[in-house]
C-alpha cells in the first residue's frame, strides 16, 4: 500500500518526529535558563502549555492533549523564540539611536481622556491607542494581559472594548505568556512585552507560522524584565496579606504615575510605594534571561511607550507621584501612521521630543544595553551559552565602553559560578 501525505498515519508519524525535535529544542532553552515562559512554543504546539515552576516563572509544559504539531515547528522555534535568538529590526528609512534602537518619531505623550491618564502605568498611551484602535475600527481584538480571576495571577486576555482596554491598564510586573493565548494569533493588534513581540516579529518571516499574525498593529513597551511570581507573595506578606487569604484587588502601579503597588481585601487597602515595591522586591526578582536581554526598549514593535521620567542632578529617575507621562516611539512607518492619526482624532497628546531626552530619561535601559557585551562573555566564560543576538551592534558598545564591560564580564562570570557551585545549576 503506498501512503500519500494526507494520510493521517502519515501525518502522525510526522507529527510525532517534529514533536521529538521541538522538545528536544525546547529543553536546551530551558536547561540554559533562557526561557522567559512567553508561551510562542505552545502556539506550535496545542499539547504544550505553560505552568509556574518551583522559582515561580512560567514554563512549557506537555499536557498530554492531542494535537497536530506545526509543519516545521522545531525550525520555527529556532528562528523565533527569544531564548534562542532575537534580531535587531533596522526598517529602512528609520534613524537609529545606539541605545534606543531604530525609529521614525519620539515623543512625549500622554491620553487626552484623563480618568485613562491616571489609570495606565505611565500617561496611559498605550490604554488610549488600545481604545481608538477600537472605535476607528483598526481593531476588533487586541491581545494583552490583565488581572486574572484570582487578583494575585496575571493572565493574557482579548481586549474587545474601551471598558476592557482600561480594565488592563497598568503595568503587571509577574509572569503571563501573551502568546499562550490561541487568540493572539488571530488579533488585529498585539500589546506584550519586548521578548514576545519579537517573537512575532520573528515568526512572521518563518515557514511554520502559527498564523497571520504578520498584519497585526506590534505595541510593546520598555521592559526591564519580568519578576518571579513569587516577589508578588513577598509583597502580599510584607503588607501582612496571608498567603492563603482572599484578595479583591491587586495592582502594581498606575492611578497615578508611578501608582503605588495596592492591595485591596475585604478588611482594607495597603499599599508600597513604587521605589518599595519594585525598587526593593520585584526588580531583584527579575528572570535570568531578563539579565541578558538584548532588547529592553521593544525594537521589534510598531509602537513603544516609556516612562519618560524626570532625573534629578545625578542622572537618576524621580518617582515623586505627578501627572502620567509616556515616552513614545514609531518604529516603523506603520507605527508613525498609527501615532499621527491617533493624535489628530484626539486619543492622545503628543508633543514632538529628541531621543536623547528619552535615553536621558531611562538610565537602566542605557546603561544594560552599553554593559550587555560584557554580561554575554561573562557568561560564555562561565560555560553558558545565551541566546545569540544580531544586529544590536553591542560589540562597538563595548569597545567605547570597555571598563564597564569588563566589570559586567567579571560579575557575570562569578555570579553563575557562585549559582552553579551552591545549587547546581545557572542562576
Ligand atoms: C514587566 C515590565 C517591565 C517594565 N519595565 C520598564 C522599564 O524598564 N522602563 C520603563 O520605562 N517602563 C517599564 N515598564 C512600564 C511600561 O513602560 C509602561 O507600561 C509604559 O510606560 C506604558 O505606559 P502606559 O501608561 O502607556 O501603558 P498603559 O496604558 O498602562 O498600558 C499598559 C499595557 O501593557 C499591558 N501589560 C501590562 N503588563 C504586562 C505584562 N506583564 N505583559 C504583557 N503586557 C502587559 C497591559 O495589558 C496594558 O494594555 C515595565 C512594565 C512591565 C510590565
Amino acid at each position: 500500500m503506498s501512503l500519500s501525505i494526507a494520510d493521517p498515519e502519515v501525518i502522525s508519524v510526522t507529527s510525532a518526529r517534529e514533536r521529538q525535535k521541538l522538545d528536544a529544542a525546547i529543553r536546551r532553552v530551558v536547561e540554559r535558563n533562557a526561557c522567559i515562559g512567553c508561551g510562542f512554543c505552545t502556539s506550535l504546539d496545542p499539547s504544550l502549555e505553560l505552568r509556574l515552576d518551583a522559582d515561580g516563572f512560567l514554563r512549557p509544559h506537555r499536557t498530554g492533549a492531542a494535537g497536530t504539531v506545526a509543519e516545521d515547528a522545531a525550525r520555527t522555534f529556532e528562528q523565533a523564540c527569544p531564548g534562542c535568538r532575537v534580531d535587531a529590526v533596522r526598517p529602512p528609512g528609520s534613524r537609529r539611536h545606539p541605545t534606543m534602537g531604530s525609529y521614525f518619531g519620539v515623543w512625549e505623550a500622554w491620553a487626552s481622556d484623563e480618568a485613562v491618564r491616571y489609570r495606565g502605568s505611565s500617561g496611559g498611551a498605550l490604554t488610549a491607542l488600545h481604545g481608538w484602535l477600537l472605535e476607528s475600527g483598526r481593531a476588533s481584538r487586541i491581545a494583552s494581559a490583565s488581572v486574572g480571576s484570582e487578583p494575585r495571577r496575571t493572565v493574557p486576555v482579548t481586549i474587545t472594548t474601551k471598558e476592557a482596554a482600561l480594565a488592563a491598564a497598568g503595568s503587571r510586573y509577574a509572569p503571563v505568556g501573551v502568546l499562550s493565548n490561541r487568540d493572539t494569533w488571530s488579533s488585529e493588534a498585539i500589546t506584550a512585552k519586548p521578548c514576545e513581540i519579537s517573537a512575532v516579529r520573528a515568526a512572521a518571516g518563518a515557514s511554520g507560522r502559527p498564523s497571520d499574525a504578520e498584519h497585526a498593529i506590534l505595541l510593546s513597551f520598555f521592559c526591564a524584565g519580568t519578576p518571579s511570581q513569587d516577589a508578588t507573595g513577598d509583597l502580599l506578606a510584607r503588607l501582612e496579606v496571608p498567603a492563603d487569604g482572599p484578595v479583591d484587588e491587586l495592582w502594581y502601579r498606575g492611578r497615578g504615575w508611578p501608582g503605588r503597588f495596592t492591595v485591596r481585601t475585604a478588611r482594607a487597602e495597603a499599599s508600597l510605594s513604587y521605589d518599595e515595591s519594585w525598587g526593593d522586591v520585584l526588580g531583584p526578582a527579575t528572570h535570568w534571561r531578563c539579565k541578558l536581554c538584548p532588547d529592553g526598549v521593544g525594537e521589534s514593535a510598531d509602537v513603544v511607550a516609556a516612562d519618560l521620567w524626570s532625573v534629578d542632578d545625578r542622572g537618576y529617575p524621580v518617582f515623586t507621584e505627578g501627572p502620567g507621562s509616556s515616552g513614545l516611539i514609531a518604529r516603523t512607518q506603520r507605527g508613525l501612521e498609527a501615532v499621527n492619526a491617533a493624535a489628530a482624532a484626539g486619543a492622545i497628546v503628543v508633543r514632538s521630543i529628541r531621543m536623547s531626552e528619552l535615553a536621558n530619561a531611562q538610565p537602566l535601559q542605557r546603561k544594560r544595553r552599553l554593559s550587555l557585551f560584557g554580561r554575554l562573555l561573562g557568561s560564555r566564560l562561565a560555560g553558558v551559552r545565551g541566546p545569540r543576538y544580531r544586529g544590536f551592534r553591542l560589540w562597538a558598545l563595548a569597545l567605547a565602553h570597555p571598563r564597564l564591560n569588563l566589570r559586567a564580564a567579571r560579575g557575570t562570570r562569578a555570579r553563575i559560578r557562585r549559582s552553579t557551585a551552591t545549587t547546581g545549576s545557572a542562576p
